[in-house]
Parts: C-alpha cells; structure tokens; sequence
C-alpha cells in the first residue's frame, strides 16, 4: 500500500502560533508589574484557543509563575503534559473532585463554605494539605463570597464572607491566596472598578480580623494590569493581554508593543469564473452583480468560523483583501477575487492575520460578528490544526 507523502494529509486550513511572540508579550506584561509580583498566565479554555499546554509551558520559560485554568481537566492535562507549576483552579471545583485536587496539586477556588468543608474532610482523610484561594464577589456577579453590604441574611443561601470565618478552623488546607475578578476594568470610567477594589481591600481585612492572612491576594485581568497598578497587589492574572489583543475597544495597548500571536490561513481548493446574475451558497443571498472569479476557501462555521461573516468579511489573498460572498457554509466559504488576476486553487489565503501590507485582526472579526477578540479565538472549534514556530 502506498503511504501518502508527510503533508500529502494535512488540512487545507489551519492555525498557526507565535510562541516566542508569547514569551514576549508574557516578558512585557511582567516589565509593568513591580519586582516580586507574581505572574499568574490565565491558559483557560485551550489559552483562548491557542493550545493549552504549549502556552502554559511558554508562560513558565518566560518568567510565569502561577497557572490558571477553570477546567479540572485543563489542569489534569497540564500535570498529564510534565508540568509542575502551581495551578489554579478558577472554577468548578465540586465536593466529588476534591480527593483528586488534592492528589494533583491542584490549587483550588473557594466560594462558599460547604465545598471548604467537603475539600477539609477529603483532604484529612487523604492526610494531606490542600491550598485553597478564597473567591471574593466584589462586584462581578459570579463566583464568591459577597460583602456584608450586599448579603441577604434572611436567605438561606446567603453567601458572605461572615461565611469564611469557619475556614480558619478547617483541618487539611491553607489559604495561599484570595482573590476577586473585576467586571469593568476594560472600560475608560474605572468606577466600578474602583467600588470593586475598595470593597476588596475591605474584605482582605475582614478575613484579617477572622484570623486568615493569605500570602497571595490578586486581582488584576489584563485590563487592571495595563491600567491600575493599584490592582497588582502580590499576583497578577493576564489572559488576553498576552495573547497580543486588547481587552476592550476602550484599552489601548498599542503603546505596550503586545503582538498577536494567531494567524490563521488556508489554501485556494477551487476556483471558476461565473456569469453576471450567478447566485453563491446557502439562500442564494449573493447574486453577482457582473462576471468575475468565485474562489472557494476550506473554512467554516464547524471551524470555529462565524456564519454571521456570511456576506461581510473578507479574507487576504495575493496581499489584497477579497469580501466573502454568500453564506458561510459548515466547511467552505468563497470570495470574490474577480479584482485580482491569476487566482488558482492552492493559492494561500489569511484569514486572521498579516499578508502583505494587509491585515486582518480578531478586533476585525469581532466588529463584523458582534462580539469580543476573545470569543473569536476561543471559539475555534479544533478542526483546524495548530502549528507552533
Ligand atoms: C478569564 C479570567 C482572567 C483573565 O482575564 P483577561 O481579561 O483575559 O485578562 C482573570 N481572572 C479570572 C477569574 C478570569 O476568569
């Protein structure tokens, strides 16, 4: 039987990754934060789709000190790659799992008091210690113990930080750390932020006056740490910021040199000249407006790329943009490149990234779908493989 030639297999669309471009940005984002801060490189979600472990193993080679994923089994599979680094656990953390947390090393979020006890009495009779964070909701609305001026003491599922004070006597963890998650850091007026901030440092004190002093308390996403130094406090917690995209449309990072490190591109499967009045994909919704070239691209929406591009993105091609024309299908998405002579199929086209003088970004992308640089890129599917330089 004869073996298909190395290459001779591989997809026709795929991703690739800077990762000395990630070192980089993680070297640059540490340079803001004073000397003793430690690092904490949020790699959630397949680090927002750019791969997990190869991010994770960057991050710590460029000075990372802390890693956090919200998945148990991101971090597994972070223990499963040799990785040693302590890892946080942002999130879902249930009774049930605790045995394995605390076998793993797994650092662990605690947000209400019954998962503090169930992680005391798994981590007991495992004899061992486990490391906990404290979650603190200062304002964000989603995980962790609330301020006395919010809680609702009537309720029986009240969840302030009075709560905690059980903590200090719980047999089998020591709290490492404490910490909240801002809601609007990425927004030009930081007073929400700043209420969160305040009310942080207030709850600090209180677990203080409970007994409990964790080394670590941390607070800054990407936003706070570009923006409010004030916020650094002993670790910061990038994610997006080291990925080279903005956190809003209201940070400017152009100042930090942060480069994007994702670029996506394919190449030209089919290409066929058509009639005025010819009608492209799904609904018919393009219909030429006179002759030109149609070239058919191997991308789609099972990829990860949005179907609201259907009509309005565009894509690189001989260093010149093409629009997509019709709808975006489950696998192909075509282009008019009826402006740009001598297209034929194996031609490369970018995607997400720079061809030429051109460029495409996850803000581009973001703007046409009506959503955020971070959706773009963790929204990859996996379809498409991911090549690392
Ligand atoms: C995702 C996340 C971060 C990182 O946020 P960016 O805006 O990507 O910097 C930090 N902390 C928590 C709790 C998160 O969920």
């Amino acid at each position: 039987m004869n073996t298909p030639k190395a290459g001779l297999l591989e997809p026709q669309s795929r991703v690739q990754v800077d990762l000395s471009a990630f070192g980089q940005n993680v070297r640059t984002l540490k340079s803001l934060t004073p000397t003793g801060t430690r690092f904490c490189a949020v790699v959630k979600a397949n680090a927002y789709g750019h791969g997990g472990i190869q991010c994770a193993k960057t991050a710590l080679e460029n000075g990372s000190h802390f890693l956090a994923v919200v998945r148990i089994s991101e971090a597994v599979a972070m223990r499963d790659a040799g990785i040693t680094a302590p890892i946080l656990l942002l999130g879902d953390a249930l009774p049930e799992q605790v045995s394995f947390l605390a076998t793993h090393g797994i650092r662990a979020s605690v947000a209400d008091i019954q998962t503090a006890r169930a992680l005391s009495a798994a981590a007991q009779a495992l004899n061992t210690t486990l490391k906990i964070h404290i979650k603190l909701d200062t304002g964000m609305g989603r995980l962790g113990f609330l301020h006395p001026d919010v809680v609702i003491k009537e309720s029986g599922q009240a969840a302030g930080i009075g709560q905690a004070r059980e903590i200090a006597g719980l047999k089998g963890m020591e709290v490492e750390g404490t910490y909240t998650h801002f809601a609007k850091a990425d927004m030009i007026d930081k007073t929400h932020v700043k209420g969160q901030l305040a009310r942080f440092n207030d709850m600090v004190a209180m677990l203080a006056d409970m007994g409990i002093h964790p080394e670590i308390r941390h607070a800054a996403n990407s936003a706070a740490l570009l923006e409010l130094p004030e916020a650094h406090f002993d670790m910061v917690r990038p994610g997006i910021a080291m990925y080279g995209m903005a956190p809003s449309g209201e940070v400017d990072i152009t100042g930090h040199k942060l480069v994007p490190i994702m670029s996506i591109t394919a190449k030209v499967i089919y290409v066929k000249a058509v009639p005025k009045d010819f009608s492209i994909s799904y609904g018919s919704t393009h219909v030429t407006a006179a002759p030109t070239v149609i070239a058919t691209v191997p991308i789609g929406y099972a990829d990860g790329y949005s179907r609201l591009l259907s009509n309005q993105g565009q894509m690189l091609i001989k260093g010149q943009k093409a629009p997509i024309v019709g709808r975006v299908t489950m696998d192909f998405t075509m282009i008019d490149v009826g402006h740009i002579p001598g297209i034929k199929p194996g031609d490369d086209v970018t995607i997400l990234g720079t061809q030429a003088n051109e460029r495409i970004t996850a803000d581009d992308i973001a703007g046409l779908t009506g959503t955020i640089n971070y959706e773009v890129t963790a929204g990859l599917t996996g379809r498409m493989p991911v090549s690392y330089v």
